[in-house]
């Protein structure tokens, strides 16, 4: 049987000490981390993040402002209002809740936020840093799995992990993670071939696929620490993993549960990130 690696309660725990470092950071600089947060119209999903990403800055004492603009909202608009972030002191870290509305050229919008208060990670300029080993804020998911791993005590040093998932935001990006962690790393994706040959060889999996219960007991092998990154949404209205847990859960050594596993991570460590930013702009003004 598998140990449960419970990502609510590894967060609970991050964002207690990002609450005592945010104490210290006001305590000697005078004022709060910020971030800013945009939406663009109602998706109900979006809203529902939103609302906690504002909810978790004042459980952390940050400063935050959340930015609701209409659906109809113009490129120039919103290119506008990053603009206007980007030289606003008060804000270290801007977030643009994605997907935006079809109209929005949505890699514009990214490029036009300040890389040093990209929070996300997306901007290329940050990926670069990702995959030369040497940065400041790593995207919030692959940074939340390296988090939950080491919250739980588990070497990556030497060991082969197995990501399935090519995605800029999470599978590369975690890739990346791992080889700094020292991990053998596999990338796959949906041409690769023998896909459960190759999983089964692995020490550490991690599922990014987007595939409700993908991931059977043939993949694992046992005694493996199993990931799933996976979220998916039920005919039934229940979220699930990419991964069968009642089939791979008795193989697995460690497993991270849908919801509960790392889901609840993300949003901790664009906390974590936001703080980072805000240290990273601090030091810079005391250089001069
Ligand atoms: P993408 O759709 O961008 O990427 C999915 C990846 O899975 C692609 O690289 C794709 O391969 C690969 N894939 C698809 N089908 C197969 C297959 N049959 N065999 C092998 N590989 C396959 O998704 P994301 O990376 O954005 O997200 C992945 C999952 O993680 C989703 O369920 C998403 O909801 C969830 N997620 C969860 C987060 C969290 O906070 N917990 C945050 C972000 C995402 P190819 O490149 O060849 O198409």
């Amino acid at each position: 049987m598998a140990q449960i690696i419970d990502g609510k309660a590894i967060s609970a725990k991050i964002r207690e000490e990002i609450k005592e470092e945010t104490a210290r950071f006001v305590a000697q600089r005078g004022y709060a981390p910020g971030l800013a947060v945009i939406i663009v119209g109602e998706d109900p999903a979006s809203t529902v993040y939103v609302r906690n990403k504002g909810r978790a800055c004042e459980e952390v004492g940050f400063y935050s402002e959340i930015h609701r603009l209409p659906e109809n909202t113009q490129q120039s608009e919103l290119e506008e209002l990053i603009d206007r972030l980007n030289g606003d002191d008060k804000i270290h870290g801007i977030l643009v809740q994605l997907p935006l509305p079809k109209h929005l050229d949505e890699s514009a919008v990214l490029l036009k936020i300040d890389p040093a208060k990209d929070v996300d990670g997306f901007y290329p300029f940050n990926v670069g840093r990702i995959m030369i080993g040497d940065f400041d804020i790593a995207p919030c998911t692959p940074y939340g799995v390296m988090e939950l791993l080491r919250y739980s005590g588990i070497e990556t040093r030497g060991k082969h992990c197995v990501i399935v998932g090519r995605s800029n935001i999470v599978g590369k990006p975690q890739a990346m993670l791992m080889l700094k962690a020292d991990a053998t790393v596999t990338v796959c994706h949906s041409k690769t071939q023998n896909l459960a040959e190759i999983c089964r060889t692995a020490d550490i999996l991690v599922a990014a696929i987007g595939k409700a219960d993908f991931i059977g007991a043939d993949y694992v092998k046992e005694g493996a620490v199993v990931v799933d990154v996976g979220i998916n949404r039920k005919a039934d209205g229940k979220l699930t993993g990419d991964v069968n847990f009642a089939q791979v859960e008795p193989k697995a050594s460690f497993i991270t549960p849908v919801p509960g596993g790392v889901g609840p991570m993300t949003i901790t460590i664009l906390m974590k990130n936001t703080l980072k930013a805000a240290e990273v702009a601090g030091d810079a003004l005391g250089a001069f």
